[in-house]
């Protein structure tokens, strides 16, 4: 089972559009259907990501990118993420996307953290894959930070969130996997004392930054949220393989008007009802097993 944060977020929302994306990965055109429901403003998230990294790279090299250079990148990046969805967008909306990550982009680069990295203030960070997962018991992890910063003796672990969910609880938990990815890959320290953890993320008009200081308590803590996750994704999947109808749907409305499966999927189209049809459902099969 495979455990990032993006895919929890989905879990939590709907079991049965995380099971859609991640759980049948692949489509009858044989591309990753994680790729083709992706939505044009997923999409450009991702090619934000991706500019992010690219940019930080330069950064770490001494090379400084020019507002013209960002724009080009950009637009270079959101097209080739738009040329792998079945159906291209409207120019306009395209136009309207890249204006959106230009000015996120903007606000970013005046955060404490980049500017700090701009004046050389530190001597060792390193950019980091977020693809680069780690194997923990029968887990893949996805939780790599997309910076580490050693600032006196200490390595700041921080986390760029394109768009941010609001506040909640369990963001520490969240925040911990960095830990635990960190110490099962080689070249960092097996204390959590030796971490600081910040997640940056869009939300609301601005870039909100947290800080965490993980224990040895709070790691262990995360790992049980972690594997208490992965089994319940698991039963999920395994549920799907005997009948995708009974898959749960999505515990709010809101979720499904940005959900890109709406259209094939009866809670797209009246949440209650479909809900409603799935306990009758449910009943009947229940009531047919109990004959049989
Ligand atoms: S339309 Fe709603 S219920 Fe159906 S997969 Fe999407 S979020 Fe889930």
């Amino acid at each position: 089972m495979e455990w990032s944060r993006t895919r929890r977020d989905l879990f939590l929302k709907c079991p049965r559009a995380w099971y859609l994306r991640y759980g049948n990965p692949i489509t009858s055109s044989g591309i990753p259907e994680s790729q083709t429901s992706r939505r044009p403003w997923d999409l450009m998230l991702r090619a934000m990501k991706e500019i992010l990294v690219e940019r930080l790279e330069d950064l770490q090299e001494g090379k400084q990118w020019s507002p013209l250079l960002l724009e080009h990148q950009l637009k270079y990046s959101l097209q080739k993420q738009m040329d792998q969805t079945p159906n291209g967008i409207k120019k306009r909306y395209f136009e309207a996307l890249l204006r959106y990550a230009n000015h996120r982009f903007a606000l970013l680069w005046r955060s404490r953290i980049i500017r700090q990295l701009e004046q050389r203030k530190y001597p060792c960070w390193y950019v980091l894959d977020r693809m680069e997962s780690v194997s923990i018991g029968k887990q893949r992890i996805y939780a790599s930070p997309d910076l580490a910063v050693l600032i006196q003796n200490k390595w700041h672990l921080i986390r760029f969130d394109m768009q941010s969910a609001p506040k909640k609880s369990s963001d520490e938990f969240e925040a911990n996997a960095m830990v635990l990815w960190a110490k099962y890959r080689d070249g960092f320290p097996q204390s959590e004392s030796a971490f600081r953890l910040h997640t940056i993320g869009w939300r609301r008009g601005f870039w909100h930054s947290e800080t965490f200081q993980p224990t040895k308590d709070s790691v262990e803590q995360s790992y049980k949220l972690l594997e208490y996750d992965c089994q319940a994704m698991l039963e999920v999947h395994r549920y799907a393989q005997s009948n995708l109808a009974f898959l749960p749907l999505a515990t709010m409305k809101k979720t499904c008007q940005s959900c890109s499966f709406r259209l094939r999927c009866p809670g797209g189209e009246n949440l209650a009802i479909a809900r409603q049809e799935q306990t009758l459902l449910e009943l009947e099969r229940q009531f047919v097993s109990s004959k049989t």
